[in-house]
């Protein structure tokens, strides 16, 4: 089922979650012992995140260094596949636009489409470390509102092959990203939020958050979206802290800023142990004022983590 027909049919906050796939070699096991302590709280759906290839040197016997391409977290789909199989709800998958050609993500949608997906969160992905900024593939989509636009033309039955004919239109619902606090790359809010319109317009059908530990930046971003037009429904993105090193590593990797307050608490934290039940309290606040908001749904990153979710989502589901 489609992420807005689940929000329409449900008249309570939902809950449901992000997982990232296993490292290459690790087993799908791992991921669903993960995830069975979350299915108590019923989530309709499970977003599954995609990750693009990396760079290594490794030294031949010459002497000289070999460039390779490795994917660490590979099996996307084929996790998406499984959990809808494994669980019997939805999954989504993150398609992302660095890395593929237009008809390499045309062959993926049908790939997903033949597997009975239903949603697709679509993004542009981020620079590969090798590379200072973001360089698209010279025939791939740069930003994600053009891979917006491409998945909308394939549920329009318009593929690449302007000479196919009769081609069976897709049914994606597409999901994108939004950013309470700017995306890093825009020069200022405005901007961002002109981009993220484009998207919507182009064919998106709800947005999740990046994540987010001050909800006023969160309801400000809302009513930021809804001023211009952006009327679609929009998931709050949520991850507990856990650990002292959260205080530089989420703002360095996620280019969020975390509130005074919730840096302050951190610091005063004896250990991680203590961290780990601050980020429990300050995740409980921020979803009872959510919930309290009308949100659709409460959506946690677990980034391979679930006991604190679990004890979260143990308030309110
Ligand atoms: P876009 O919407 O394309 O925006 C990128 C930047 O360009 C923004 O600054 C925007 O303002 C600007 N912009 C947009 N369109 C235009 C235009 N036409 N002309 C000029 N400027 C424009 N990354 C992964 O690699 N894998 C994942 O699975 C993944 N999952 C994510 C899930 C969520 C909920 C979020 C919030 C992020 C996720 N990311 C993931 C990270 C994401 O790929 C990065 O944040 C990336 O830098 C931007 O992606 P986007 O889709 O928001 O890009």
């Amino acid at each position: 089922m489609k992420v807005v027909d689940h929000i329409k049919n449900s008249d309570n906050t939902l809950f449901s979650l992000e997982i990232i796939p296993p490292k290459k070699g690790d087993s799908i096991k791992n991921l669903f012992d993960q995830i069975d302590p979350l299915m108590e709280f019923k989530p309709p759906f499970i977003d599954v995140t995609y990750h693009r290839e990396e760079y290594v040197y490794k030294e031949r016997e010459n002497g000289l260094l070999e460039k390779r391409s490795i994917k660490k977290r590979p099996g996307t789909v084929g996790i998406c596949a499984a959990i809808q199989n494994h669980y019997e709800i939805d999954a989504i998958p993150h398609i992302i636009c660095g890395g593929f050609s237009k008809e390499e993500t045309e062959n993926a949608l049908i790939d997903l489409n033949f597997l009975g997906i239903d949603n697709v969160l679509a993004l542009r992905g981020d620079n590969i470390k090798s590379e200072p900024a973001f360089v698209p593939e010279p025939d791939g989509n740069a930003y994600a509102s053009e891979l917006v636009e491409q998945i909308a033309s394939m549920n329009k039955g318009e593929y690449i092959d302007e000479e196919l004919q009769n081609a069976i239109p897709t049914n994606f619902c597409i999901g994108v990203a939004g950013y309470p606090e700017k995306h890093f790359e825009a020069p200022n809010m405005n901007f961002d939020l002109k981009w993220l319109k484009k998207k919507v317009e182009l064919g998106a059908e709800y947005i999740v958050t990046q994540m987010f530990f001050d909800n006023k930046a969160f309801f400000k971003f809302v009513e930021d979206c809804r001023k211009i037009g952006i009327d679609v429904p929009i998931i709050p993105g949520l991850k507990p802290v856990a650990t002292k090193g959260h205080l530089t590593t989420l703002p360095k990797i996620f280019k969020i800023d975390l509130p005074d307050e919730l840096e302050q608490e951190i610091g005063k934290c004896k250990d991680n142990a203590a961290v780990r039940e601050l980020g429990i309290e300050w995740g409980i606040h921020q979803c009872r004022e959510l919930i309290e908001a009308g949100i659709p749904v409460l959506h946690f990153y677990s980034m391979g983590k679930s006991d604190a979710i679990q004890r979260i989502a143990k308030e309110f589901f």
